[in-house]
């Protein structure tokens, strides 16, 4: 670990003051991917801000449209919350063990963007929204590329709000060490039509156009018969080859959609 200086913020106007004066900064979530990274020395910040301490990042606010979940609030806070959707709710619950989901937070998981992570799928196949202390970004702008998103220098996320969805799940084949998803699939009937996002298989999160197609036309898990993902581009490791990859998206879809009902 390379030294840098620390800092706890009281308020986002205080982590925003302070992440601006500082050289090269950065915030710090529940430090769950950020610690092991300065560990290993992949990343050299001159400061550190801690937004742990900050209460108007964390907690849920249900209405009529959707729920707005505070950038701060843990995985296991979203798991139990009985504002929050079921689809969503599974998507927390099934994240890591129980001593990750106690500090991981949705905006560090949405921040962070790893190309296995849950919780970028369900952004994408609810169509939420990312509200950051600039700016509103729609999830079909957030995520850029793998690690990689639409937040500038200086961006802190406040809160994702998840529009309600007419039916929703989630299913993913998880990786047996990490339980990071090998492939996980997030489908949704919204109201603005039919949303199928895929994490786990390639670099980012994406959306699989042709099975919203099929899906839009006849909801059902059978209306994915057909469709076969192409292996080109997808990730391939030791836990799994790029055609099973792409044998899981379907795999996947279908139970998703099964789940929704
Ligand atoms: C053993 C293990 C298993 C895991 N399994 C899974 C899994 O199955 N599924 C899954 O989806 N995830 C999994 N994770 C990831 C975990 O759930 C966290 O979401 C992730 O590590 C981010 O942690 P954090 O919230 O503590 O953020 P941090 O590590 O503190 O921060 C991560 C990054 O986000 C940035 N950041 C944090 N908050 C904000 C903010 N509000 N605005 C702007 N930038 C911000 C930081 O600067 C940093 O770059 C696992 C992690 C571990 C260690």
């Amino acid at each position: 670990m390379y030294n840098f200086n620390f800092h706890t913020a009281s308020s986002l106007d205080d982590a925003v003051a302070k992440l601006g004066a500082a050289e090269d900064g950065t915030v710090m979530a529940g430090g769950q991917t950020l610690i092991p990274v300065l560990k290993q020395r992949l990343a050299k910040p001159s400061d550190v801000v801690d937004l742990s301490g900050i209460g108007e990042l964390k907690g849920i606010t249900a209405n009529s449209d959707g729920v707005t979940i505070g950038a701060m609030t843990r995985h296991a806070d979203v798991a139990k919350s009985s504002d929050v959707p079921a689809a969503l709710r599974a998507v927390a619950e099934g994240i890591g063990d129980a001593q990750v989901r106690n500090r991981g937070t949705l905006g560090g998981s949405v921040a962070n963007n790893d190309p296995a992570a849950d919780y970028p799928a369900a952004l994408l196949g609810l169509g939420a929204t990312i509200t950051t202390n600039q700016r509103d970004i729609a999830a079909d702008d957030f995520f850029t590329g793998m690690f990689d998103t639409a937040l500038t220098d200086g961006e802190i996320i406040k809160s994702v709000t998840f529009p309600n969805a007419i039916k929703a799940a989630y299913a993913k084949f998880p990786n047996p060490a990490s339980r990071y998803a090998l492939v996980g699939v997030f489908v949704a009937q919204t109201a603005s039509g039919v949303r199928v996002a895929v994490t786990g298989a390639s670099g980012c999160v994406h959306r699989a156009t042709e099975m919203e197609k099929a899906l839009s036309a006849n909801w059902s898990a059978a209306a994915l018969d057909g469709i076969s993902i192409p292996s080109s581009g997808l990730n391939s490791d030791i836990h799994g080859s790029a055609e099973y990859r792409a044998h899981l998206v379907t795999v996947m879809a279908k139970r998703a959609v099964a789940a929704a009902g």
